[in-house]
């Protein structure tokens, strides 16, 4: 019988920059698997290589050794090219500093990905409009970057990571930027998200998010030092 595809499955990945005489050595054999639909939590104190894995494991960086595997395809042999196809298509990724084109409305920054995958643009416009609308942005579709608050542009930049129905959705520190309320409403996305299916891993120095997700990893000092589920 064959095993379920993982959503995710890295093996003995290490990550070493080079640093003249002392290279860093940010990741030291990390291995995680991750099951479709869970909600993982990467934790732990800054520098211990979570940014590092969270690149590694949407396709963004290549291990020094080791392999990552995204829904059953190795990722880590892929060239930059096939890397960047990959991640378009398969993988949806939020950075702490979302990344939007200020020049283009939240309806435009939505469809760049889609018009990439080859969606015409009536099928970008209605798809934009339908995600905008799934984290509560309906009234704002034509709004720029600087015409919308953090969390609205963090919302903006999830909307976009989802437009093509990742398998997967990797977040860096999705509250880093945020208050205390926004961060809130932020967690109470990735639950509905989450409860629709959306698979998620999301690194953090947060309590509060890793206390949302269904399971924490804890690193130190580029390895994992506990895996367990929350709740
Ligand atoms: P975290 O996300 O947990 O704060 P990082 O993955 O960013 O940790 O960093 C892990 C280690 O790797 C740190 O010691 C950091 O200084 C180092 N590091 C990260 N990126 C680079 C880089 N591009 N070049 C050299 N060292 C790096």
């Amino acid at each position: 019988m064959s095993e379920p595809t993982l959503a995710l499955s890295a093996r003995d990945l290490r990550r070493d920059y080079p640093m003249g005489e002392s290279p860093v050595h940010a990741l030291r054999g990390v291995s995680l698997n991750v099951a479709p639909g869970e909600y993982v939590a990467i934790v732990g104190p800054s520098g211990c290589g979570k940014s590092t894995l969270l690149n590694l494991l949407g396709a963004i960086d290549r291990p020094s050794t080791g392999t990552v595997s995204i829904q059953g395809m190795r990722v880590d042999q892929l060239n930059d090219r096939e890397r960047t196809r990959f991640r378009l298509l398969h993988i949806g990724f939020v950075f702490q500093r979302f990344y939007l084109m200020p020049a283009l409305t939240a309806s435009e920054n939505v469809e760049l990905p889609l018009a990439e995958a080859g969606l015409n643009r009536a099928q970008r416009r209605a798809r934009a409009r339908e995600l905008l609308s799934y984290v509560g942005l309906d009234a704002r579709i034509g709004h720029r970057p600087s015409q919308l608050s953090g969390g609205e542009q963090q919302r903006v930049a999830i909307a976009r990571a989802l437009g093509n129905r990742p398998a997967l959705l990797l977040c860096d520190e999705p509250t880093g930027e945020l208050d205390a309320h926004t961060g809130a409403a932020m967690i109470a996305l990735f639950e509905r998200l989450n409860a629709d299916g959306t698979t998620i891993v999301v690194v953090t120095h947060e309590a509060d998010i890793a206390a949302a997700a269904w399971r924490a990893v804890h690193m130190k000092d580029g390895a994992i030092v506990s895996d367990a589920r929350v709740r």
